[in-house]
């Protein structure tokens, strides 16, 4: 029996409403292009709750308007499959952007000061798409819980708070980055890269590691940790769009670097934007481990 797909925001509202007389109800929001980080997040829902809404929407807000939104990568078909593997109940797919922001639309949601740096600062406006669009969702599907996962470290923690000052009762859980074997974050993204970028794209983890080594190693000034990560992006051609050190919870900058802080990279392989992140205080060589859909660190 394949996924059943919904089309329209009053449906997905029903279907929600109707699945939730079952038991909880838990939501995991993508924009499709679906991969091994998703799937994880769906199985990780599917034992958590009898019903799985997945949304897909390549949320027009959410895109600069020098960013990828005509060119972001789709497939429904592999999403669909992607999606029934992984144990989704039902898809929610927007026929257009339309079905999201009908004519007429113009209320938004404002995130506040965790939304200023890092992403925020580098792609205006991205956060209040995205909290805009998660409040929709929220709101439709009444979700008791909804998965993210850390790759977007940022906007774990913005969602997080948006969901508490707004009062909305989900519960939002953070999920850890699946990887490829080499280390590489999953990313739809990573299909615009070329073999070439494909294989320097790996620096990203290795500037986490190389960092997690010299934390290891008794280094705790946050400038000195951020040189590293830049090097190691640079000496394999990465163009570095911020590498920086910050605490877990509101994202400042700390004096001094402690296990629980975490590098936050963003960086260009060609013209393709990849991030990633991570706890310096992780063990530096504790490896990746498999699990059903990518590689995952340890511990
Ligand atoms: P996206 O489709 O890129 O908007 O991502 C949808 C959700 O999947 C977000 O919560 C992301 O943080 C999460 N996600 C994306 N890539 C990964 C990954 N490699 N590992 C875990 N979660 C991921």
């Amino acid at each position: 029996m394949s996924v059943g797909v919904i089309a329209t925001a009053h449906d997905f509202r029903r279907a929600c409403q109707e699945a939730r007389t079952d038991g909880e109800l838990a939501l995991v929001p993508t924009m499709g292009y679906l991969h091994g980080g998703h799937q994880s997040l769906i199985q990780a829902a599917a034992l958590r709750a009898p019903t799985v809404a997945v949304t897909i929407f390549v949320n027009p807000t959410q895109f600069g308007p020098a960013e990828d939104l005509s060119r972001y990568p789709r497939n429904i078909e592999g999403d669909l499959r992607k999606c029934e593997q992984a144990g989704a109940t039902f898809v929610f797919a927007p026929k257009g952007p339309e079905e999201m922001y009908p004519p007429g639309f113009q209320t938004w949601v404002e995130p506040g000061p965790l939304a200023v740096p890092l992403e925020g600062e580098k792609r205006p406006g991205h956060f209040r798409g995205v909290v805009t669009i998660v409040t929709k969702f929220f709101a439709l599907s009444r979700a008791d819980c909804a998965f993210f996962g850390e790759k977007d470290y940022q906007q774990l923690l913005v969602i997080r708070r948006m969901n508490a000052d707004l009062n909305l009762g989900v519960e939002v859980i953070g999920r850890p980055i699946m990887r490829e074997s080499d280390g590489l974050a999953m990313s739809s993204r990573n299909a615009y890269l070329s073999p070439d970028e494909r294989a320097r794209a790996t620096a990203l983890w290795r500037a986490l590691k190389a960092v997690r080594n010299a934390f290891k190693a008794g280094e705790v000034q946050p400038a000195r940790l951020e040189e590293l990560a830049r090097q190691t992006l640079l000496a394999d051609g990465l163009r570095v769009d911020y590498a920086e050190v910050r605490d877990p919870v509101e994202l400042q900058r700390p004096e001094k670097v402690d296990a629980a802080s975490r590098l936050l990279i963003a960086a260009f392989a060609g013209k393709t934007r990849l991030i990633d992140n991570g706890a310096i205080g992780a063990a530096a060589a504790g490896g990746l481990a498999a699990t059903p859909f990518g590689f995952c660190e340890q511990g």
